[in-house]
């Protein structure tokens, strides 16, 4: 890759404005949206030249938001749309979803998520700047040039969200392996240092969405607000407290309710991965049934086999939690 066009890409980052009018200034989204882009380039999460404006993405740049700025709304929609810019200079591309060419012509602002997921599909970036994205030397080059330039005085924060990314990808990695290597304990891991806890957790907790696609296992509900909310959680089949066991198979995607529900042994599910309800739960009231229609009815499991749930942490939750 040639120096030119290194250079050529670094102008644009240093280019980069706030509004469409130069009146309305610097202003933090695009940068922010380009280090988070970035971000996952490096974890591989984006290995393709098409950038989705996914889950994943939005909770990135928020964690950026939340830290790099305070005072102003965030709007992860915003960016994703406005990075197209006008056609001079453009490096970022907007691709419609199917029957929304013409609307995507004719749209000059989008504010809601809502309605850039109504028109958007995907984004890409120019081949030869998707490129230097993707060797570590540039993109290394490419995030210091965004940083100087938008964000002098976040130096130390924005590092410390880089080096915590990194090391939650790696711990990641080390769960999505561990499961070829050895089979599901349930033994007691001995608990570690806060920060290693917190590094830990939030790995297991990237690694269990990713694998549900942010979707409850029991009743599919997949609400993702792109706001950094999801109704969905990773839940601990034998609970954080007792094992600190962060192992992928003793986890399950669940949603706020089936979570709390599965925690209080209201629901536990059979060794063919079918929803048990306790006989606690009586069909006479209408509030019960969000629980009880779901008796014997099968979950929904990772595309591997080797990331469901283990069939020992599964035997524990019904014997000690479950209540029969
Ligand atoms: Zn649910």
């Amino acid at each position: 890759m040639s120096n030119n066009i290194l250079q050529k890409y670094m102008q644009k980052m240093e280019g980069l404005r706030g509004g469409e009018k130069a009146s309305e200034g610097p202003a933090p989204h695009r940068p922010l949206l380009l280090l988070a882009v970035i971000d996952l380039i490096r974890q591989g999460q984006i290995d393709k030249n098409k950038i989705f404006p996914s889950p994943d993405l939005a909770e990135m740049f928020l964690k950026y938001w939340s830290k790099v700025v305070t005072n102003r709304t965030h709007n992860f929609a915003m960016p994703f749309f406005h990075l197209q810019g006008r056609k001079k200079g453009r490096f970022w591309h907007l691709h419609p979803n199917a029957g929304k060419e013409e609307k995507l012509k004719v749209t000059r602002k989008i504010r809601k998520v809502s309605d850039l997921l109504e028109i958007v599909n995907h984004a890409s970036l120019d081949t030869e700047f998707f490129v230097l994205l993707t060797n570590p030397q540039s993109r290394e080059v490419i995030r210091q040039t965004l940083i100087n330039k938008h964000f002098p005085d976040s130096k130390s924060v924005i590092e410390s969200i880089f080096v915590e990314e990194q090391q939650i990808g790696e711990h990641g990695q080390l769960l999505i392996q561990e499961v070829t290597e050895y089979p599901f304990s349930y033994q007691v891991v001995p608990e570690s240092t806060k920060k290693e806890n917190r590094i830990g957790n939030a790995a297991f907790r990237r690694e269990i969405m990713r694998l549900y696609n942010y979707t409850c296992a029991i009743c599919r509900l997949r609400i993702v607000t792109m706001d950094g909310e999801s109704a969905t959680e990773a839940a601990h089949i034998i609970p954080w407290r007792i094992a600190h066991n962060n192992d992928i198979r003793n986890g399950i995607s669940l949603c706020k309710l089936h979570h709390w529900a599965f925690d209080r042994g209201l629901i536990s599910l059979s060794n063919t991965y079918k929803v048990l309800v306790s006989p606690l739960m009586s069909d006479r009231q209408p509030t019960e049934w969000l629980l009880t229609e779901q008796r014997d009815k099968s979950i929904l499991l990772p595309e591997q086999d080797l990331h469901h749930p283990a069939p020992n942490a599964l035997k524990w939750h019904r014997k000690e939690v479950f209540r029969e």
